[in-house]
This record gives structure tokens, sequence and C-alpha cells, in this order.
């Protein structure tokens, strides 16, 4: 099986609580794999770990094969591994071709050239309109981001994200504070990307979860409960339980 993320008996403890407890995830290369649990579970703890945010207790990180524990968050990043960040104050006054097209120029090494306009580097402009096509995002690409509706706003950030050529990119919650009548599309275009991205997201609307992933781990109290396919976590006794009250259907 090729594994484009994985974790070893990952484990965080802070102090005596143990919020990541033996964590050995397997995300397969090109997976859409979501991770839920309840408030609490240790979702994002993991994916802090997973970035490099937070330095585990004990256990290791592994990305493309390679163990990258030791890692910073900007050296795991050069390796492939992306996450969203809201955008920052930089981008709210740029339009949401020039930011991303920012972004790239960023990843080709090109920076930004204050006497320069951003839009002279062709290839970086081109790119960008082609990862906003992806997005379905060419019909807001002159506007200033900060006008955009917030699920827009959660779609360049992604875009943004994209724009550094991860081969793996973390989505923790990105429809959170959206509202529900932009949710859908969000989820959409984000099931449309490609499939040389591999993405590993927390989501707890299981609604969207059960469209978007192919593979699905529950994490209870830091511990990986139980994983597989939705068809098995939906019809899995331990997970009804967990989410005793809360409704999950296919
Ligand atoms: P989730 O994302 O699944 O809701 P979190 O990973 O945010 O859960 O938190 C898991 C547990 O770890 C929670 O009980 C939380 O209070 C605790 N926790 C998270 N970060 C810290 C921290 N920096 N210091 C102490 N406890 C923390
Ligand atoms: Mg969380």
């Amino acid at each position: 099986m090729n594994y484009a993320l994985q974790t070893r008996n990952l484990v965080k403890k802070f102090g005596g609580f143990v919020a990541t407890n033996d964590v050995s995830l397997n995300v397969e290369a090109g997976a859409r794999h979501a991770l839920i649990g309840p408030n609490g579970a240790g979702k994002t703890t993991l994916i802090n770990l997973l970035t490099g945010f937070l330095e585990p207790t004990s256990g290791e990180v592994i990305l493309n094969g390679t163990n990258v524990t030791q890692l910073a968050q900007h050296q795991r990043v050069k390796r492939g591994l992306a996450r969203t960040f809201q955008i920052n104050r930089l981008f709210a006054d740029l339009t949401v071709l020039d930011s991303v097209t920012m972004a790239v120029n960023e990843r080709l090494g090109l920076g930004a050239r204050f006497w320069k306009p951003v839009a002279s580097y062709a290839e970086a402009v081109d790119e960008a309109a082609h990862l906003l096509a992806t997005l379905r995002l060419l019909d807001v690409a002159h506007e200033k981001t900060r006008n955009l509706a917030y699920g827009k706003q959660r779609l360049i950030e992604i875009a943004l994200a994209l724009a550094a050529k991860p081969s793996v990119l973390l989505l923790d919650e990105p429809a959170a504070g959206v509202p529900t009548s932009e949710s859908r599309e969000l989820f959409e275009s984000i099931a449309n990307l490609p499939r040389d991205v591999t993405i590993l997201l927390i989501e707890h609307d299981m609604d969207l979860v059960f469209r978007f992933a192919d593979q699905i781990s529950v994490l209870v109290s830091g511990a990986v409960l139980t994983e597989g396919t939705p068809e098995f976590i939906a019809n899995n006794p331990k997970v009804k339980e967990v989410y005793l009250g809360e409704a999950i259907s296919v």
C-alpha cells in the first residue's frame, strides 16, 4: 500500500492528560480520509502533531515514507504537507487572482517584488487561474478577497494552500462558521480537487463526511476507536454508541 501520511504510536500528553493516545494512522495516497469524533476527542491536536505545530511526547509522523517527526513546520510544508490558514491581512485587500498568484510566486521562489505588479508573472498567473477554475472561483477572480462570502473565503484559503503544490492537504473543519447554504458548494469544490492531492479532513457534519470520504477514522478520547469505509462506519455499533442521539446515515 502506498501511504501519503502515517503516524506510528503517536502520543501527546498535556501534563498528565493524554490528548493523543497511541494513534497509528495510515492515510493512503490519493485518499479522501476523514477524521471524526466527539468534541475534545483530540482531532485538532492530531493535526497539530502532523504539521509539527506540536511536538509529540512519543511516536512518529511519516510523510510520503519519510520520518518527519523531527522536522519543523516549514520543512514539512516543503516536503508536501499543507494546511489552510485564515486569509491574512496582506491578502484581504488584494484580488483573489493576485492573492493566489502571489502564493504561486512564493513557491517558485519569486517572492513579492514590490516594484513589479503581481500580474506580470505570466506563468504564475496562469497557474493561479487554473487553481481558481478547479475550485470554481474564476467568477470572483477580480474581486477583493475581503468582499467575498465566507464560504468563498475558505475556498481561497484552500487555493493558497494548494499553490504550494502539496501532496497532502489537511483540512480542520473547513466549513466551520460557513452558513449551511454555502457549505454544500464548498464541499463540492473540495471533492472536485485532483486526486494527486491526498486529503485528510476533520468535519463534524456527518452528512458532509459521508458524501466526501472514502475512508473514515473515528477518534475517541485521543485514541482510534475504529476505522474503515463510510459504509462500515455508518453500520458500526461502537460508532453509533459514540454518536448516540446524532443521526448518522449514508
Ligand atoms: P477536538 O479537536 O477533537 O475537539 P482537541 O484536539 O482540540 O479536540 O482537544 C483534545 C483535548 O486536549 C481536549 O480535552 C483539550 O482540552 C485538550 N487540549 C488541547 N490542547 C491543549 C493544550 N495546549 N493544553 C492542554 N490541553 C489541551
Ligand atoms: Mg478541533
